[in-house]
């Protein structure tokens, strides 16, 4: 086989359909963020950041970046070893306390991020609960279904936030069968939420444990910013929630919390927790950090969710069509992978602006999209500049505009 000759024409199939992946070279300026140099290609220079899933811009906050700094003078750089053997510091346990606390569970447990947490802690609890049902929502993030997939557990897929799919897959399971449901509450590429509580109540009357994805929402949502569910009151009703260190909390990390015997069982059992370096110290230290300041600032959550009603305010008037949700994430629907990728590639050389196209196989083919996700670090000018420049490229681009009348 020529192996060079069959990687290329691979990659070629993928630049055919307008889906091959270009990572931008960019260099955030502490204390600027959304702003950073583009080193290189057809954008280089200054530009504004209009993708990051660092939501709050918590990962130039001052206590963060001082806690990192400290732990690093106090400890130096890795942990040297997995959790195991001699890599659990008390950075790892401060940090796990807290994380227990902001989901009001009695144990928490981290991994190297929220991907193998949700590996980790699905293929450990599909994988080694005898006769186990997985419920799975049809789309979860890959993370999930990885883990799902691996643990060699049945799996049933429900349709989407789809109460009624769920209660008959439930139901056509025996009474007494172990069940596990897992989904997410925010949906990081529409935006939309699921229906927690009756999810919850579907859970009780058909005896499954529940697995919640608070990858999106923790941080931002709730009083604390302990996710959906606490904004809902419905952590306790949750058997796991998992969690990601890495988005609105600006640092890198997964988590699960849940009961004490759970969480133990998941420490004990699942490969992808043992068999690996624990994290830095100073990135526990960091997110233990960020995550205490968002427990008692709701500033930054305030300033953030006025800053989308800003821009959904603005596309709204020029007619850019965006998909209608009740969280921070803004899809601007193409349809198209070609054009999107054309659009970003053109923000990004002559308007300074970046935002990555989302393109298959992220989204269903058709459903291309620019997915911008404003910051309360966004000013008035950045938007300015933002929905002009959309403005702009729907004319040049020819794109469909919503009809005014219908809004
Ligand atoms: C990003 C993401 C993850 C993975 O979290 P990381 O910390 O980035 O590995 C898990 N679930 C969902 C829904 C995500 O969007």
């Amino acid at each position: 086989m020529d192996y060079q000759n069959f990687f290329r024409s691979a990659l070629d199939t993928l630049r055919d359909e307008g889906n091959y992946r270009v990572f931008a070279n960019l260099e955030r300026h502490r204390g600027a963020f959304p702003s950073a140099a583009c080193r290189g290609g057809p954008g280089e220079g200054e530009v504004t950041i209009w993708c990051s899933n660092d939501y709050l811009g918590m990962g130039q906050h001052p206590d963060v970046l001082a806690a990192m700094h400290s732990a690093i003078d106090a400890s130096g750089a890795g942990a040297g070893g997995t959790r195991n053997i001699s890599g659990t510091t008390h950075a790892h346990v401060e940090l796990e306390a807290e994380l227990a606390d902001l989901h009001g569970k009695e144990a928490a447990l981290l991994f190297t991020s929220g991907y193998v947490s949700n590996w980790a802690a699905l293929g450990t609890l599909a994988g080694r609960i005898p006769g186990l049902t997985v419920l799975s929502d049809a789309l979860n993030h890959a993370s999930m279904i990885e883990g799902i997939r691996q643990s060699k557990a049945d799996r049933m897929i429900w349709r989407h936030n789809d109460l009624a799919d769920l209660e008959e897959k439930l139901a056509s399971l025996p009474l007494d069968a172990p069940k596990l449901i897992a989904f997410e509450s925010v949906y990081s590429m529409d935006g939309d939420i699921a229906p927690i509580a009756e999810i919850c109540d579907l859970a009780e009357r058909y005896n499954a444990m529940t697995y919640l994805d608070e990858v999106h929402a923790v941080g931002l949502y709730g009083p604390r910013g302990g996710g959906v569910a606490e904004r809902e009151g419905l952590m306790d009703r949750i058997t796991v929630i998992e969690g990601t260190l890495g988005k609105a909390f600006g640092v890198m990390g997964g988590y699960i919390a849940a009961s004490t015997d759970l969480v133990d069982f998941v420490r004990s059992f699942a490969s992808g927790f043992i068999f690996t370096t624990a994290l830095p110290p100073a990135v526990a230290a960091g997110a233990a950090a960020s995550v205490r300041h968002l427990k008692a600032s709701t500033a930054e959550r305030t300033a953030h969710q006025a800053r989308v009603a800003e821009v959904r305010t603005r596309l709204d008037a020029l007619g850019i069509p965006h998909i209608d949700n009740p969280s921070h994430i803004i899809p601007v629907m193409v349809g198209d992978p070609v054009k999107c990728k054309y659009i970003s590639d053109l923000l990004l050389a002559e308007h300074g602006i970046y935002i990555q196209p989302i393109n298959y196989p992220t989204v269903p083919k058709g459903t291309e999209r620019l997915r911008i996700t404003p910051s309360p670090v966004h000013s008035a000018e950045d938007v300015d500049r933002l929905v002009t420049a959309l403005a702009t490229l729907w004319a040049q681009c020819e794109l469909a505009r919503m009809p005014l009348a219908a809004q």
